[in-house]
């Protein structure tokens, strides 16, 4: 194991210059009503010992716990907010998790990558960009990096990747000519949909998602480690160190690796389960 700094996956640009790596953005995240709180606890006679350090969606989990067994005041023991999530992580009592949801902005990645993100269906929503209603004639590329350091290999996949980018420019131009009885948002819809069949799954997409903290958790699990996925590791890795800004008490048993290819992996501490 290497802790050098994780390669840039690189990326080629058909047509505009961009970022060479995945960039994931947290656009949105759990804020706790403090008043909410306070009238809750008021109204029930409660009192809650907090823990000045934790983040909203920390304390919003830790309120989701506690309501569970009206654990505040008397009730409540002498844990710190990530004794008590690390508890309920440890119990298995992880829906209190999902109560705390995060958007991110997601780009610089490849639609064969996208395909696998999208197959989470629990906790997770997404949002991507279109192949039908955007042209995808200037559509940057993202390149393997297995291949990048290949020169051979590199120059097979710069001739077939622009090849297809021509070829769907060239099919646009054609199906341009189709007459259809279509209204032209569907005609252009059909030839888009039509021409898109060549472009590799190395083309560039963009998707906001949101997800909770258990999904997300369940993400890293299943993800992170998978040595072989150079996306994957990278995306896993921008997240796991996201998480561990953003509610460090939900995400203190997962750790960033790198390997000797310099690449990072997530990895989750047995400890925790
Ligand atoms: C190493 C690896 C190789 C893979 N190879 C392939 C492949 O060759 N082909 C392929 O199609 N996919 C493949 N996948 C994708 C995989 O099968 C899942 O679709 C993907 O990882 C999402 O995981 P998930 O279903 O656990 O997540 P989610 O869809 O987010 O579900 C989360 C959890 O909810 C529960 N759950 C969700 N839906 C159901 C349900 N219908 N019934 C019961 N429980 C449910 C399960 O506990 C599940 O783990 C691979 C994944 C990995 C990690």
């Amino acid at each position: 194991m290497s802790t050098s700094n994780p390669s840039q996956s690189p990326r080629v640009d058909a047509g505009r210059s961009a970022h060479d790596s995945p960039r994931l953005l947290v656009l949105a995240r759990p804020t706790l009503d403090q008043a909410a709180i306070q009238t809750f606890l008021d109204d029930e006679g409660l009192a809650w010992r907090r823990t000045p350090t934790a983040t909203d969606p920390e304390n919003l989990v830790e309120v989701a716990g506690r309501v569970c067994y009206l654990s505040f005041g008397r009730q409540q023991s002498d844990k710190t907010n990530a004794e008590y999530i690390s508890h309920l992580v440890r119990e298995q009592h992880e829906s209190v998790l999902e109560h705390a949801t995060w958007s991110f902005i997601l780009s610089g990645i490849s639609r064969g990558f996208s395909h696998q993100l999208v197959r989470h269906r629990v906790g997770f929503s997404f949002s991507q960009l279109s192949q039908q209603y955007h042209d995808e004639t200037e559509a940057p590329l993202v390149m393997p990096r297995a291949i990048r350091e290949i020169p051979s290999a590199s120059e097979k996949w710069h001739a077939a990747a622009e090849k297809s980018l021509d070829t769907y420019r060239e099919l646009i131009g054609e199906l341009e000519e189709i007459q259809t009885d279509l209204p032209p948002r569907e005609q252009l819809r059909l030839l888009r949909t039509a021409a898109r069949s060549v472009l590799p799954a190395a083309t560039e997409t963009k998707l906001v998602f949101s997800a909770n903290g258990r999904a997300l958790r369940h993400f890293l699990q299943v993800r992170g480690t998978i040595e072989g996925d150079e996306e994957m590791r990278l995306v896993s890795a921008l997240l796991a160190r996201i998480m561990q800004e953003e509610a460090p008490a939900l995400f203190a048993d997962f750790r960033v690796e790198h390997l000797s290819d310099g690449l990072p992996v997530v990895r989750q501490s047995s400890a925790s389960h």
